[in-house]
């Protein structure tokens, strides 16, 4: 009775209360999503300070995430106060590891000044190593070996087994790889831990005053880190551990689900708690995301209940393109905060994805929309630098007077023209009050001289590289009336050749200069995209058009660059500076511990997930059990009728969610009433504004009863066959709907 008028364990369940409490001297919990692992694990924390009084500086917690590790510190913070906040030791296991290395690690002769390189630098040396050595082998993939080694313990003696023959080039390159690291005095991201078990190891004391040892998401742990924990350990042996087989998704990163047996097996007395109700979603949410995980035949089975009410059924939306798809998760976003009478906001959506580089559609299209988002773990589309250049070439053809932008490409790829050249030379165009562009066009057709100096041999490639390259383009870009399909692409594939553009990136990219040409590949879909999209609606405009020479002024490279340009604007609120409430977009993975009231999963498409290069398909279908499990109250998967990988191939379903598509899912968009609008205020702790509120806002609400909100009726083939522009149109009989955009 004493305990349950503590306020840490007032909140909790029975198993949780357990768990928190327990005394054994190894906890494990092992549950399902949103079961309350973290939150007991960090119950637990604050239990052990208060309650046995452990010093902070006395607990270990590694949690999976940087984000993680920062949501739990401020729950301990705000329950035992920022000075047990700080002196905790709570963090990702590189952090903590840099943290004992940089403390103590002149004990196994590490310079306490180490610096970390990143996997952008080790990519960066490992291919410098192949390239002086002529080694034929993807500095990716050697990066990914090496590490595998690393995480596996294994040192840069040769290593073979049977399914990596050996390979002395590899090798020979870790070999390397690590000399060069020392001698820079780096230590990598496998280093930190590789070094950490070698301090601890030889000089054990610093451990010696580690009372407990707590663990979060412990399924994807990986070799060294369970030796880690074993380690921080040694002085009590206490350990807590908190997991989900069904969650782990790292084993492309040599996590090992193994680690749970043995860690069972290294310490028989271990107090195995199991929790069985999920706080977090509604039943159809917990219902339809089991149904996909339980798939998956060789799983150990768990119960998992659900506490709260069924909720509106989870949707599944086919549409036209990935562009349509944008666009309909901005239309259900928007539909979804004025059904709630803005009891949810923008900060209560997430936009999960199976891989960074689908987010071009999702960002193109909240710009559009003036929807400002944030992004976990990637940088936006069109800010990365080889996308502007494209820009900035594209911008110069339409516009050749934009000065800026021939500014920036005077010299990109490199021509020799110097930083300072460049600036005179823009001044002299200003003081003349010319473009730039005639500026340079004149000086190098001999019409004109400039009074900034440029060497003759500079002055013939910016000619025949730089002008030639662009006056061709522009005759190309002129013929571009008709809209024919490829018309657009082409002109950007004719450029991306002339400029050898792929060259241009390997020369400049060492390390990520295969990522970034893939973002072109993306750029040339995105205009793919475009085009078909827009073709549909210059159709229907054509009529209307008098005046047929202005209409071909409105090219479609002009229409393109302002579709960008109206995109990346909005964008720019994503700084900090502006405090409106923001989406979040993030890849899976790094969504991973972490919830929200809307989920969206776009692009559940075979290929996409399962990704067309994974090894393992039952991690890919934990990884999509993953996504879906973050929602708390509306989940929402789609997938476009062509993929946006490669050229808009047609693509098919996920078979994680076509066996059931058609009953788990509804077809259209979610479908509120009452009991469901007070479900997911309840599910959220929040109150639902008052009747009046969503009222005014949509009208006729009430009048509509069961489906309060509903959509067209479109499927898959109205969508294909003749559905407008953004698949919007339908051929059944009209229905009423609300636009979102009226509210908006
Ligand atoms: P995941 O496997 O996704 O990491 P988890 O098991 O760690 O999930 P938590 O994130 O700890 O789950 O909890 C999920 C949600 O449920 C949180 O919002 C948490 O506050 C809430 N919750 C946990 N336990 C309880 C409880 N006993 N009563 C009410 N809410 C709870
Ligand atoms: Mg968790």
């Amino acid at each position: 009775a004493a305990q349950v008028e503590n306020p840490i364990l007032k909140s909790l369940n029975a198993a949780q209360r357990r768990a928190v409490t327990s005394n054994a001297p190894t906890v494990a919990i092992l549950a399902g999503p949103g079961s309350g692992k973290t939150h007991t694990l960090t119950s637990r924390v604050v239990w052990l300070v208060e309650q046995t009084g452990y010093k902070p500086s006395d607990i270990v917690v590694a949690t999976f995430t940087v984000k993680a590790a920062r949501e739990m510190k401020e729950r301990i913070g705000k329950i035992l106060g920022s000075e047990c906040e700080r002196k905790i030791v709570l963090g990702t296991f590189h952090s903590i590891a840099r943290r004992y290395l940089s403390a103590y690690g002149q004990h196994i002769g590490l310079d306490p000044k180490f610096g970390i390189a990143d996997d952008g630098d080790s990519r960066a040396i490992i291919q410098r190593i192949c390239k002086r050595h002529n080694f034929n082998i993807d500095p990716g993939f050697a990066r990914a070996w090496i590490s595998k080694n690393k995480a596996k313990g294994h040192s840069t003696e040769p290593v073979s087994n049977k399914k990596q023959p050996e390979n002395p080039s590899l090798n020979e390159c870790y070999r390397e790889y690590q000399e060069h690291l020392e001698r820079s005095n780096l230590l990598d991201y496998d280093d930190l831990l590789v070094r950490c078990v070698e301090l601890l190891r030889t000089y054990p004391a610093c451990v010696s005053n580690i009372q407990s040892v707590l663990i979060d998401e412990y399924q994807d742990t990986n070799g060294i880190q369970y030796d880690l924990m074993k380690l921080f350990a040694q002085a009590r042996q206490r350990i807590t551990i908190v997991g989900d087989p069904d969650q782990s998704i790292y084993g492309w990163r040599s996590a090992e689900i193994r680690n749970l047996y043995r860690l069972l097996r290294d310490y028989p007395e271990t107090d195995e708690i199991s929790l069985e109700e999920n706080y977090r979603s509604s039943q159809s949410i917990l219902d339809v995301s089991l149904t996909v995980i339980q798939q998956d035949k060789k799983r150990y089975q768990k119960v998992l209940l659900p506490v709260h009410t069924r909720g509106t059924k989870p949707v599944l939306r086919m549409l036209k393109s990935s562009a349509a798809e944008g666009d309909w998760i901005v239309s259900e976003i928007r539909r979804a905060i004025t059904m709630f009478g803005n009891m949810l906001s923008y900060e209560d959506v997430a936009i999960l994805l199976r891989s960074a580089s689908l987010s071009r559609n999702i960002e193109s299209a909240l710009g559009k929309a003036g929807l400002a988002y944030r992004m976990i773990g990637g940088h936006k589309f069109y800010e990365r630098k080889e996308i502007k250049v494209l820009l900035d070439y594209l911008r110069v053809i339409y516009q050749p007077e934009n000065n800026d932008a021939i500014a920036r490409i005077i010299n990109v790829p490199r021509r020799g023209i110097g930083d300072t050249t460049i600036k005179r030379l823009v001044e002299e165009a200003e003081q003349h009050k010319m473009s730039l562009w005639s500026l340079l066009r004149k000086h190098c057709q001999g019409s004109r001289k400039a009074a900034t100096k440029i060497l003759p041999k500079m002055e013939q490639r910016l000619n025949t590289e730089l002008i030639r390259l662009i006056v061709n383009l522009q005759s190309q870009a002129q013929q571009i009336t008709d809209n024919t399909q490829q018309s657009l692409v082409s002109l950007i594939e004719k450029l991306l050749s002339q400029l050898d553009f792929k060259k241009h990136l390997e020369s400049e990219y060492l390390e990520d200069h295969e990522q970034r040409w893939q973002n072109v590949q993306e750029f040339l879909s995105l205009a793919n995209d475009f085009v078909r999209d827009s073709a549909n609606v210059d159709e229907e405009l054509l009529p209307e058009i008098e005046n047929v020479d202005q209409a071909k002024d409105d090219s479609i490279l002009g229409r393109f660059l302002a579709n960008v340009a109206l995109a990346s604007d909005a964008q720019k609120n994503d700084d900090g500076v502006e405090k409106r409430p923001l989406i979040t977009i993030s890849t899976i993975h790094a969504a991973k511990g972490l919830e929200w009231p809307i989920v969206f999963v776009p692009a559940v498409y075979a290929g996409s997930i399962p990704h067309s290069r994974a090894e393992d398909l039952d991690e890919e279908r934990r990884l999509l059990y993953v996504a879906m499990t973050r929602a708390q109250a509306l989940l929402y998967l789609s997938c476009p009728l062509y993929g946006s990988q490669g050229m808009g191939t047609k693509v098919e379903l996920s078979p994680f969610v076509s066996p059931f598509a058609s009953t788990a899912f509804a077809k259209h968009g979610a479908s509120f009433n009452r009991p469901i609008l007070e479900g997911v205020a309840k599910i959220l702790g929040r109150e639902l504004p008052s009747e009046k509120a969503i009222f005014d806002k949509i009208p006729s609400m009430f009048a509509l009863e069961d489906n309060l909100f509903p959509v067209d009726p479109i499927d898959t083939r109205d969508a294909e066959d003749s559905g407008g522009p953004e698949g919007l149109r339908s051929k059944g009989p009209k229905r009423q709907r609300f636009n979102c955009q009226g509210y908006g």
